[in-house]
């Protein structure tokens, strides 16, 4: 088991960056990395109890859903611009307990 430290990463390869938010306590999730650069999002209360999540995991979860959503449209999009699609078309996800637990606000 490998503990994420509180660092926060440098902008680039988080989808969810601003969208994702802490289900508990609704603060937005932090992106940040562990010591072996695995990619988590965490939450930036300290006392708050949710669990850290795994930002690839995270990611392809909320890209499919999205992606069935408003597909055909999104199935062309490459990579570099679905960020752009995802913040105009979601305001925040909110994350509870595990994958499953995951709320689509709707823009
Ligand atoms: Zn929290």
């Amino acid at each position: 088991m490998e503990f994420p430290i509180v660092q926060r990463a440098t902008p680039g390869r988080y989808l969810l960056r601003g969208l994702l938010s802490c289900g508990p306590c609704g603060e937005l999730l932090i992106p940040s990395f562990s010591s072996s650069g695995r990619r988590y999002y965490g939450c930036p209360r300290r006392q708050c109890p949710h669990p850290w999540v795994p930002a690839e995991q995270t990611e392809q979860t909320v890209w499919a859903h999205v992606a069935s959503t408003y597909a055909p449209a999104a199935r062309d999009i490459p990579p570099e611009q679905r960020q752009a699609l995802l913040t105009s078309v979601l305001a925040r996800v909110s994350i509870g307990v595990g994958l499953a637990d995951l709320h689509y606000q709707w823009r």
